[in-house]
């Protein structure tokens, strides 16, 4: 599975960095070979109801058959709407592209609304190109700087032998070109696309310093313990479309990708690669994978995002996608109409709707242990149980944020247990919400009001 993240290298510095994030203790969906959910796997706990409807949407992602649906997850705050596209994503298999956004990133001063929501669309479509090539593989053993022959660039001759010793290729002129860039030195063991020439560097059987630039004229020979002849080698790659807009698109340039500065993308590149790549999928050479779209607090798009959705779910290359809200009734944006989760009537009327319920103690205290496990953080079991309280009485998201609040105050005094005293401390110091409105509003005459007044004379 491929995650994309509106920020990718973002979530590639926290990989680095071994952050713990909100769902990092998230591995799965927590089903079993039936699709049933365990009371507690994977991460996940309780909501078996939501957790087995994502079940049957992780099959039909699976069988890649299906596209182009919509699923809305609604439920109260903290109930695990993100935590379950979280697993979905992780059970997904390696070619699966899933993208996440948050509807409020749709608007931006770079992109439109509908080409941001276009490239993330784009995204969610793999394209699994097959690629049947003659490929030779084995490991360099000879590299020959011809004197004669060299004339601005580095040229020469390339020998690769293969185990059986016979089998010796050489190669021309052209092919070391490329070679200086991709610093191949003798004992690296490398494969070449006969046909196109493109030369992939495999690794290397031992560590050689010397670079080959250096190695000037002379002629080094490296003894080849290992290497293997294979022909017909089949080759699958797995890319988005929205990568293959960017390589193609001549106003960016492939590294856009790294950069995430795709700019806008003009509507006939994006049309011309449809065609190639319906073409590639009728010759055989190309297969469609549609992945997951994750658009979390989807009540944050307007009318017109609601209207692009609805029709590029009906393109031909279209995701699944999942949305998120936490909303009731409330207005759609853009409008000044009310309805179900501010999600526009013709769009709800086209999902299918999953829901999730608040927790009851017993799942809030084992998924306030398991959080702690993933903070390691040691909770006495008594301030577990305080912890499961204070989670049940006001958030789970609150009880959650506790914890390495909780261990910074045991470590102050000096303590590698959090312990009940430790818990009470924090909840002191941080008010949760309810706690924080009823301070506004005991407070309010202090505050600075809509029109940017402060009652003179209040209280506090
Ligand atoms: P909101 O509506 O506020 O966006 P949400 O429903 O998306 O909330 P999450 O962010 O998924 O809630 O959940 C809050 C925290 O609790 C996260 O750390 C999440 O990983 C964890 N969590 C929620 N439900 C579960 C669950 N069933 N099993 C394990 N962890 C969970």
């Amino acid at each position: 599975m491929s995650i994309q993240t509106s920020d990718s290298s973002s979530s590639d510095y926290s990989k680095a960095l071994s952050l713990i994030a909100a769902h990092s203790h998230i591995s799965g969906l927590g089903l079993d070979e039936h699709l049933q959910p365990k009371a507690s796997s994977q991460g996940m706990v309780g909501q078996s109801q939501a957790r087995r409807a994502a079940g049957i949407i992780l099959k039909m992602v699976q069988n890649g058959t299906i596209a182009g649906r919509a699923v809305l997850i609604a439920g109260p705050p903290s109930t695990g709407k993100t935590a379950l596209a979280m697993g979905l994503s992780q059970s997904l298999g390696q070619d699966v592209p899933f993208t996440a956004i948050a509807g409020s990133e749709i608007f931006s001063l770079e992109l439109s609304k509908t080409e941001a929501l276009t490239q993330a669309f784009r995204k969610s479509i793999g394209v699994k190109i097959k690629e049947e090539t003659e490929m030779i593989e084995g490991e360099v053993v000879e590299i020959q700087i011809d004197k004669s022959i060299t004339g601005g660039h580095k040229q020469g001759k390339l020998t690769i032998k293969t185990t059986d010793m016979e089998t010796i290729y050489e190669l021309g002129s052209k092919m070391i070109e490329g070679l200086t860039k991709e610093k191949v030195l003798a004992g690296d063991v490398i494969s070449i696309d006969k046909a196109s020439g493109k030369i992939t560097k495999l690794g290397r059987s031992f560590a050689r310093s010397r670079d080959y630039d250096a190695m000037g004229a002379e002629t080094r020979f490296v003894q080849c313990p290992e290497g293997e002849l294979q022909k017909r080698k089949s080759v699958v790659h797995t890319v988005s479309l929205h990568e293959i807009d960017v390589i193609n698109s001549r106003t960016q340039g492939f590294l856009a990708l790294f950069t995430g500065d795709t700019g806008e993308i003009r509507s006939e590149v994006r049309d011309q690669i449809n065609t190639k790549v319906a073409e590639w999928k009728e010759e055989g050479k190309a297969d469609i994978v549609p992945g997951v779209l994750f658009i979390d607090e989807v009540h944050m798009l307007d009318i017109e995002c609601f209207s692009f959705i609805n029709r590029a779910l009906e393109d031909e290359f279209a995701p699944i996608v999942v949305m998120a809200t936490n909303r009731g009734i409330s207005k759609t944006r853009g409008t000044n109409y009310k309805s179900p989760h501010g999600v526009p009537l013709d769009l709800l009327d086209r999902s299918i709707i999953i829901t999730t319920q608040n927790y009851n103690e017993q799942e809030i205290k084992t998924i306030l242990s398991i959080r702690a496990q993933e903070e390691e953080v040691e909770i006495a079991s008594d301030g577990l149980d305080l912890m499961t309280k204070i989670g049940t009485e006001t958030s789970l998201r609150y009880a959650s944020n506790l914890i390495s609040v909780s261990q910074q105050i045991a470590q102050k005094r000096k303590s590698n247990t959090v312990e009940v005293v430790d818990i009470k401390r924090a909840y002191l110091l941080f008010l949760d919400s309810s706690r924080s409105v009823k301070f506004v509003q005991e407070h309010q005459p202090n505050y600075i009001d809509d029109r940017g007044y402060v009652q003179i004379g209040g209280n506090g």
